[in-house]
């Protein structure tokens, strides 16, 4: 992964420690490989014009697991994003609305970036999801804070800490 893609605000350090790497293989990046029309039937996301869409699946549609599910279904997330620090403590409620709203706006558009798991508790939050830089991006424009500390642990694998 180029430094092209990286958000502009983070700080990125890199770690090679082959936890995740081993279990990184292709399944996910399957771009192109369903037959059309196949609908998901976990989350009813199409498969229309080689991509993930929202939309209404024609009767004859395939069915197979779409990338995002299939992730859920193996735990095998595409990034973390980690909520901590007093002023999240003290606003938790707001702040997680606005993780969640940030989150519908994405998967309108984009059936596959989705929040796949939140663990709800009282202390710092992980929240594994598609849209870590997205979300880390969105918090620190509404409330500054720390603009976060990207963690490359595997392509595709990011995590996100957020702390304000
Ligand atoms: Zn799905």
């Amino acid at each position: 992964m180029g430094t092209k893609s990286i958000p502009s605000g983070f700080r990125q350090i890199s770690r090679h420690d082959g936890i995740f790497q081993e279990r990184e293989h292709d399944t996910y990046k399957a771009k192109g490989k369903f037959p059309e029309p196949t609908v998901c039937p976990q989350c009813g996301a199409v498969f229309h014009k080689g991509r993930w869409q929202w939309r209404q699946p024609p009767a004859s549609a395939h069915e197979e697991t779409c990338p995002a599910c299939h992730r859920i279904h193996d735990h095998y997330p595409a990034g973390f994003l980690s909520l901590k620090g007093p002023f999240f403590l003290a606003h938790r409620g707001e702040i997680m609305h606005l993780v969640h709203n940030e989150e519908k706006r994405e998967r309108t558009e984009h059936p596959l970036k989705r929040i796949m798991a939140v663990e709800e508790q009282d202390g710092p939050t992980p929240v594994t999801t598609h849209l870590a830089c997205g979300i880390g991006q969105a918090l620190h424009h509404a409330y500054q804070g720390d603009p976060g500390v990207l963690l490359q642990l595997a392509e595709n694998l990011l995590r996100v800490s957020w702390m304000h």
